[in-house]
Order: C-alpha cells, then sequence, then structure tokens
C-alpha cells in the first residue's frame, strides 16, 4: 500500500476534532481505517501483490466489518475465497494454521499510518506556526492517544523536546481536565444508587459517565 494514502492533513483532522469534541488522534484513526477499506475493496483488487498479503496475513474481525460496510460482497468474497484456498488444509494441524488468526493486513497498514502521523503531529507543533494553536485548541485527548503523544515526544532528540517544551503539559493539561470531569460525574452516578439521592436529578453527562469513562480509557466507541 503507497504510503501516500495514508497521509491525511492533520490541520482538517484537528479541526474537525474541536468542532465534535473528540479525539484528533480518534478522528485520524477513523480516517486512516476508512481509507485502507476503500483501498483494500477498490484499487488493490488490481494489484497482484495485494492478493499475496491478505492471502498470509488475512483480517481481524474488526476489519472484515470494515470491509463489508464498503458494499463490495464480490470484492470480499475473493479474498476470502483466495484466503481459504492457499491456507488449507486445516487439519493436520500446522504452524502455520495455528498462526493464521494472528494477524490483520489493514491492523498493520493503519498502525504504520498512525505512527507516521503521530511523529508528524509532533514535528508540525514544532514548525508549522499555524498547527500549534490547533493542538492547544482541543478540548479532548482520549488516554490511549494522549500517551502514544506523549512516548513519541519522549522518543526525540533531546535537542527537539527543547524546543517544544510546553507541548506535554498542553496535551496533559486537557487529558487530566476529562479525567477530572468524569471522574466527578461517575461519582454522582454511583451516589445516585443511594437511597438518600432518591429524586434528584442527573444530567446527561452524568447519566452516560460510564460510556463516556470507557470511551476515554479505550479510544473505542
Ligand atoms: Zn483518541
Ligand atoms: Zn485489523
Amino acid at each position: 500500500m503507497r504510503s501516500g494514502l495514508l497521509a491525511i492533513p492533520l490541520d482538517e483532522a484537528f479541526a474537525q476534532a474541536v468542532e465534535d469534541d473528540t479525539c484528533p488522534l480518534c478522528v485520524m484513526l477513523k480516517t486512516l481505517e476508512l481509507r485502507v477499506a476503500e483501498y483494500v475493496t477498490g484499487p488493490a483488487m488490481m494489484e497482484p501483490d495485494f492478493r499475496t498479503e491478505t492471502n498470509s496475513k488475512g483480517f481481524c474481525n474488526k476489519h472484515l466489518k470494515q470491509l463489508l460496510e464498503q458494499n463490495n460482497r464480490l470484492g470480499v468474497a475473493l479474498i476470502l475465497s483466495s484466503y481459504l484456498s492457499i491456507n488449507k488444509p486445516f487439519y493436520p494441524h500446522t504452524k502455520r494454521t495455528g498462526e493464521l488468526n494472528n494477524t490483520c493486513f489493514s491492523c498493520e497498514q493503519i498502525d504504520k499510518g498512525f505512527v507516521a502521523l503521530t511523529k508528524q503531529i509532533l514535528v508540525e507543533y514544532k514548525d508549522t506556526p499555524t498547527f500549534a494553536p490547533l493542538v492547544k485548541r482541543q478540548k479532548y485527548y482520549c488516554l490511549p492517544h494522549y500517551n502514544a503523544l506523549i512516548s513519541e515526544y519522549n522518543k526525540l532528540p533531546k535537542k527537539i523536546q527543547k524546543a517544544i517544551p510546553d507541548f506535554p503539559s498542553v496535551i496533559g493539561t486537557v487529558a487530566e481536565n476529562t479525567r477530572a470531569k468524569l471522574e466527578t460525574d461517575i461519582k454522582t452516578f454511583c451516589k445516585s444508587f443511594d437511597y438518600r439521592n432518591i429524586g434528584k436529578a442527573l444530567s446527561e453527562q452524568e447519566k452516560i459517565s460510564i460510556e463516556n469513562t470507557m470511551y476515554f480509557l479505550t479510544g473505542e466507541k
């Protein structure tokens, strides 16, 4: 898969996230997943190396479902038919059979694109004057993506870290504010089960504080 297909304009993803009150890296990831699904059920069909790769790697459940959502059932059937033919027989059981559901073509492409974009966020934060304010304006960073950004920041050479010393506190403050708000909401939700609070109304956010916390902690809705 050409790396150009995994390039996403960061400013668009970050602007979208502010509008939707969500995590910008989750927006990036969703776009990447869609790009890969479109590629697999579209232009990839014409590339001879592609079938060899999907025959060896297969797809996880989540990404197979995303392929089906592209409305090319014949395309998906051809991929699966070739996968079943190439990887037979399942009995007698072999080492290869045991490894079959450990890999996913889409996961690999998405991970590759995601790591490259995470690195690019730090580069643009340092070099593109219009991008840093967008990072600062964010209202949300989910925990896995906050961790991903900090981990990439920590890998930077010290000289580059020193050029953007405020980066960890900028995103960390946003993540901590979300954690604190969720803690308050979910405690109120828990207390609402106490007989002393019968009849006390919960806010919309308090009512869905379990779902909100699950999204914050996992990055998945
Ligand atoms: Zn996220
Ligand atoms: Zn996958």
